[in-house]
């Protein structure tokens, strides 16, 4: 192993069983099935790694992420809400090493796409024939005056699941009851379109059942919503005086905000927040924009049967990184970006064309414990991009019975338990 480490770079491997241990890298170019490196293991990343090393145990396959233990986001809305521990959201990778997939915990630093290899924060470097790219969402601290990484702290974003998670968490419990919560939802496109709703219905149902003097709003940069007359029928049954959303046309857009004040402003109005969610623009994580894979939008064009970048050979992107066409930016579609991928990989490293690939997504959300909605869809590629096959898409009945969201709500929390299951356990 070449370069410095520090006490946090940790290496499993299928010889070290599920202990964390210093290890030298395995011998990658001694590898015949060839080298793949995957970059973030989240839910693109820590599946594609997985899924490739079981189509071809052959390939030397090594999965680069920044922390030890994986938080995920979907269902994090129901911790804020003080419906779910965090724990139930944390995950580790021991049996993705079990797998005979190197781990390496240290966050990736430098891509070099012409010479072939990724150098981590501590210098070591990994030489591939193959890279995958998948490192999720940065936030653009540029966007928005007045939100920089120190303002998060005291008007959380809570769009990476973990200690944001906790702090909005905390505040909904220290506010007094009559408070006012504001939760801003940026343009598209961004990660989980339908969340900033799904988060206002489970807070305001914290508020109706904790802190029922209270009041949402919700400033929108945008006039319409994923699953927008589900929501807003079942926010006039549950949450009739509790939630209010401000579309872009009517000066939802916020155009600056003050931590010091806790003020959100709009072109028309200037809001003072007991709490306030600020969900600002993004744009793929930082190395995608490093390894010369993301565009002037700040997202990564790709081929859609393969997912390899079309602005730099060799290396795919993956997740809420990539530009997949009409695909959502969601977990569901991160997880089926990445088996489409690590298929493509396997043919590839063999030296054959990949298949053309049909992939689904579903988006549940929960509206209030027991209340859930989906919407779904299938997509293939077309001309270079990735479309809905026509007739595909749908979502829940607008009118369907109570049994039925309560049925949806179970299967949102099975999908989730089979999701990191494959992805974890
Ligand atoms: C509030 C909320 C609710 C959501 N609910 C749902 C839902 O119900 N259903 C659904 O399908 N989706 C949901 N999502 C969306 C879902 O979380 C994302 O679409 C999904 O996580 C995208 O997967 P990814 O692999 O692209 O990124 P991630 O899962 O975020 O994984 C990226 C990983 O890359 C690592 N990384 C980044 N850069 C580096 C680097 N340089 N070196 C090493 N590691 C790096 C990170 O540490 C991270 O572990 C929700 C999102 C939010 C915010």
């Amino acid at each position: 192993m070449t370069g410095s480490h520090s006490r946090r770079d940790v290496l499993w491997t299928a010889a070290a069983g599920s202990a964390a241990a210093m290890l030298p890298m395995p011998a990658l170019a001694q590898n015949a099935g060839g080298r793949v490196v995957v970059v973030g293991g989240g839910f693109s990343g820590a599946t594609c790694a997985r899924m490739l090393k079981r189509l071809d145990p052959r390939i030397a396959v090594t999965l680069v992420e920044a922390n030890q233990t994986f938080t995920a986001c979907p269902f994090s809305n129901e911790v804020i809400a003080g419906l779910r521990d965090i724990k139930a959201q944390q995950f580790d990778y021991k049996k993705i090493a079990d797998d005979k997939v190197a781990v390496a915990f240290e966050p990736a630093a430098a891509v070099d796409p012409q010479a072939r290899m990724v150098t981590l924060a501590g210098g070591t470097r990994l030489p591939y024939d193959r890279l995958v790219l998948a490192p999720g969402i940065d936030l653009r601290w540029d966007s928005l005056p007045g939100y920089t990484e120190a303002a998060a702290e005291r008007m959380p974003h809570a769009w990476k699941a973990g200690e944001q998670t906790l702090l909005l968490r905390r505040q909904l419990d220290a506010m007094p009851d009559g408070g006012l919560v504001i939760i801003t939802a940026p343009a598209n496109p961004y990660r989980c379109p339908p969340g900033p709703y799904e988060r206002a219905s489970l807070i305001a149902y914290y508020l109706k059942t904790r802190k029922p003097k209270s009041k949402l709003i919700i400033l929108d940069a945008k006039d319409a919503f994923s699953k927008q007359r589900l929501f807003q029928n079942a926010w006039k049954e549950l949450y009739p005086d509790i939630i209010e959303w401000v579309s872009l046309s009517s000066g939802g857009k916020v155009t600056a905000v003050d931590a010091a004040s806790m003020t959100v402003e709009t072109d028309f109005a200037k809001h003072k927040a007991a709490v306030a969610n600020i969900v600002p623009p993004q744009k793929a994580g930082r190395i995608a924009e490093l390894a010369g894979v993301a565009d002037r939008t700040g997202w990564c064009p790709t081929d859609p049967v393969s997912f390899e970048s079309t602005l730099q050979p060799n290396i795919h992107v993956i997740g809420d990184a990539c530009i997949a066409g009409a695909m959502p930016k969601s977990g569901f579609a991160a997880n089926a970006q990445a088996k489409v991928c690590a298929a493509a990989l396997a043919r590839l490293v063999g030296g054959q064309k990949p298949d053309d690939p049909r992939l689904i997504n579903t988006c549940y959300s929960v509206i209030a414990p027991g209340y859930g909605i989906t919407v779904a869809a299938v997509y293939r590629p077309t001309n270079g991009q990735l479309v809905e096959v026509q007739g595909s898409a749908g979502t829940s009945a607008v009118d369907a019975p109570k049994t039925m969201r309560e049925q949806e709500a179970k299967l949102a929390d099975g999908w989730f338990k089979t999701i990191t299951g494959e992805m974890f356990g």
